[in-house]
């Protein structure tokens, strides 16, 4: 049985290969990033706080050497360091000032009271074991007015809009779950803590919107069970992806990257590639040069026109060659998609002659083939007189590839 989470979600949309890499071949990496290694002593020290609560209300000082000393205790050599112009240092305190930020503005923690904390809930989607997922919430609290409040503390160096944690998966997911535990918690608040940002954000969902998103959510799982072929699927993320060795986009920089300059340059890929570059290059100068030189052609091309009507010829004598000027008709239509184009071909129906002057357009049937846009028996009618093949490209794009590297 498969219990999916939210990260597990995530990863596939972010990238299906690293999902793969992840969550199917269940391929371990050491590598943190401090970015993760942050969120963890973040949320210990929210721990703390909340559990003492109980009995005591713990002091700033004592809750920042608790997170002075997990941070010490849980340290280990491969911390991965993505931003380069930041350090370890600084990132420490930013978790300072974000515990310093967090306690002026909720002292004394008496807002709710608080029913469960890192509170594992399982959720099954449709009632018969088969689509599950499971998470672990932060903190649960409960308000005098019986309000059910799902707290979450992100340390996101990006404060997101209003309007995606309208759409946030993870915190209504938990929203079923917490549900499902309470039966009578009729009202809930989602509440995420940006703490990087001093902000608290919150958002609520109806019945309606909880039952879409266990449909969508069913729907996601299917596809991720359907999928066949995980492929890579690069962004910013990457940056932070642990597979970079494995990966097929990032495999061969990882191999080059630590080369000394001489083994670099003799590396073949480099010099294939610096190769391609240049002979692009080249091209691009070539490129230049003809529109140069067309740019003049078409400049010759009216004075000669001009000396053919002043002089009354139509053909002109050089040393080896002659120029003969010509004329015919050129008929202008309108341009596909504009208003008068559809006119025009609204009339030729009229007149029954549009078949006489429409062809096929391959490219549009192209595209609905490769995107599957219409349905299966149509496409089945016409799969005699197509062939789907792997056309491999190589394009040429700039080495942008961010240097990750880890710091003690
Ligand atoms: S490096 Fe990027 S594209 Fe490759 S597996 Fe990781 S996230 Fe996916």
């Amino acid at each position: 049985m498969t219990y999916y989470s939210y990260s597990r979600l995530a990863t596939f949309e972010d990238c299906p290969l690293k999902y793969k890499f992840n969550y199917l071949d269940r391929i371990k990496r050491e590598e943190e990033s401090i970015e993760a290694f942050l969120g963890s002593r973040f949320h210990e020290t929210m721990e703390k706080l909340y559990r003492e609560l109980q009995f005591r209300v713990c002091s700033l000082e004592e809750l920042l050497n608790y997170y002075e000393e997990q941070w010490l205790k849980n340290y280990h050599p491969h911390i991965l360091l993505v931003k380069k112009e930041r350090s370890i240092a600084d990132y420490k305190n930013l978790g300072r000032r974000c515990i310093e930020d967090y306690y002026q503005r909720y002292y004394p923690f008496n807002q709710g009271r608080t029913l469960a904390l890192e509170k594992r809930v399982l959720i099954d989607l449709k009632g018969e074991g088969r689509y599950l997922i499971q998470g672990y919430i932060d903190r649960i609290d409960q308000l005098a007015d019986d309000t059910y409040e799902i707290h979450d503390y992100k340390t996101s160096a990006n404060l997101p809009a209003q309007s995606y944690l309208d759409k946030d998966r993870q915190l209504a997911l938990y929203q079923i779950g917490v549900q499902n535990l309470w039966p009578e918690a009729s009202k809930v608040k989602l509440i995420w803590h940006y703490v990087a940002f001093d902000k608290e954000m919150s958002s609520r969902r109806s019945p309606e919107e909880l039952e879409r998103l266990k449909e969508d959510t069913i729907s996601l799982i299917e596809k991720i069970e359907n999928t066949e072929e995980f492929l890579p699927q690069e962004s910013a993320l990457c940056s932070w992806c642990p597979y970079p060795d494995l990966c097929p986009r990032q495999k061969h920089y990882y191999q080059v990257e630590k080369l000394p300059v001489k083994d670099y340059l003799n590396d073949e890929g480099v010099k294939l590639v610096n190769t391609f570059a240049n002979f692009e290059l080249e091209k691009k100068g070539y490129e230049a040069k003809i529109k140069e030189i067309d740019g003049e052609l078409e400049k010759l091309k009216e004075a000669v026109i001009k000396y053919a009507a002043r002089e009354g010829v139509a053909v002109i004598i050089g040393s080896d060659h002659k120029l003969k000027i010509s004329e015919k008709q050129k008929v202008s239509l309108p341009s596909k998609n504009s208003p008068e184009r559809k006119a025009l071909e609204e009339v030729l129906r009229q007149l029954h002659k549009l078949k006489e002057v429409s062809t096929l357009d391959i490219y549009a049937l192209e595209k609905i083939i490769k995107e599957e846009k219409w349905d299966r028996t149509s496409l089945e009618k016409i799969s005699d007189f197509y062939k789907i093949e792997a056309v491999k490209t190589v394009s040429l794009g700039k080495n942008n590839l961010n240097n990750s590297s880890t710091e003690t």
